[in-house]
């Protein structure tokens, strides 16, 4: 018998550990893992999509999903909601496909909490000198919200202890081929014939 639910896999790990450049390519690649487009009150960075990197949504808007238990999990992160769609969530793992989310550690240990069952993997940044110098070097966000970033970092890394998996993103394309391993596996762990 082969496992009928999809797997639902959580990337984690502190802001500007590179958890965006995993997944994007993670899914440049051929597999078939559904991404959960996240919800955000954040501002739209150059060249980002409505509908492709996240659906943008006023706080007016944010606050009713809340309300209306919509959302898998939210956090609050640098004055910002972040969340996940829990409709799609589901029905997607209903229909016997792996989810994948990208989110950050408050998040994920929401997520944990109503799916035990899920696959959590920190990403671990090489040294946290490399996380501040990524920060900075983004160059979209204020100063202010740069130490915002590297607080909130701190603190996320205390959290890791709590998840199935570190992999360290020393590399993109090694941290890709651990990740993509992860995911065999659980495959093989779980899929029974
Ligand atoms: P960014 O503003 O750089 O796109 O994202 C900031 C942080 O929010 C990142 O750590 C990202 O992984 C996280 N994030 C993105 N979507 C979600 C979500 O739906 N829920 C939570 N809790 N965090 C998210």
């Amino acid at each position: 018998m082969i496992e009928e639910k999809g797997i639902l896999f959580i990337l984690s790990g502190p802001s500007g550990v590179g958890k965006g450049t995993v997944r994007r390519e993670l899914f440049e690649q051929e597999n078939d893992l559904k991404y959960s487009i996240s919800m955000t009150t954040r501002e739209k960075r150059p060249g980002e999509k409505d509908g492709v990197d996240y659906f943008y949504k006023t706080r007016e808007e944010f606050e009713k999903l809340i309300e209306e238990n919509q959302l898998l999990e939210y956090a609050q992160f640098v004055n910002n909601y972040y969340g996940t769609p829990r409709k799609y969530v589901e029905e997607t793992l209903a229909a016997g496909h792996d989810v994948f989310l990208e989110i950050e550690v408050q998040g994920a240990m929401q997520v944990k909490e109503n799916f035990p069952e899920g696959v959590f993997i920190f990403l671990f940044p090489p040294s946290l000198e490399e996380l501040k110098n990524r920060i900075v070097n983004r160059g979209t966000e204020s100063q202010e919200k740069v130490l915002g970033r590297l607080k909130e970092a701190r603190n996320e890394i205390e959290m890791m202890d709590a998840y199935d998996y570190v992999v360290v993103n020393d590399h993109v394309e090694h941290a890709v081929t651990k990740v993509t391993a992860i995911i065999q596996s659980e495959h093989c762990r779980r899929d029974r014939i």
